[in-house]
């Protein structure tokens, strides 16, 4: 760290960047902290009741922060995931936890979206997953081809929810309607 500090023309030395180098790795330490996480382990504990519940179950706006694996640099948005049940539903909060545990981590957007998708689809197996995300990448907006505020959307579908048209916009409708 304080190599890089100096590498731009920094005093590593000076007041305001002695303990920089400590308070970068402990943000690093919690940006970083879903390899600690267990995706599966989130999913395991199924809430009950909800056996005669087969329409989507759709949660908006969750929040994601990551790393771009590329640069190092943030990106960050929203992700909506929705499932069709099978019998089996999950606590709502768990699919907030479920994005967190894979953002928090060195990623690139698609991947991120794939592993919601695929993690969701083998622990519950439901009908159907749905999962969109929408972020705007640093790398992208601040360097390189500099486009301020576009963001990049991903989305990945798995069983009725890809197969099943009506299903698919039905998904599009929740996720758009504001
Ligand atoms: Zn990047």
């Amino acid at each position: 760290m304080r190599e890089l500090l100096r590498s731009g023309g920094e005093d590593p030395d000076r007041e305001g960047l002695l303990e920089t180098p400590d308070r970068f790795l402990r943000a690093w330490a919690e940006w970083t902290s879903g390899y600690a996480e267990s995706p599966n382990e989130i999913l395991k504990t199924f809430d009950d009741g909800a056996n005669a519940y087969d329409e989507m179950v759709l949660v908006r706006d969750i929040p994601v922060y990551s790393l771009c694996e590329h640069h190092l640099a943030p990106f960050f948005g929203v992700a909506h995931v929705g499932y069709l049940p099978r019998g089996r539903i999950v606590g709502l909060s768990k699919l907030n936890r479920l994005v967190g545990a894979y953002a928090r981590r060195l990623q690139v957007q698609e991947r991120l979206t794939t592993q919601v998708a695929d993690t969701l689809f083998d622990a519950l197996n439901p009908y159907g997953v749905a999962v969109m995300i929408e972020c705007r990448h640093m790398c992208m907006e601040s360097r390189g081809v500099r486009q301020p505020g576009a963001s990049t959307i991903t989305s990945a579908m798995r069983g009725t929810l890809k197969t099943d048209a009506k299903s698919r916009s039905e998904f599009l409708n929740f996720v758009s309607r504001r």
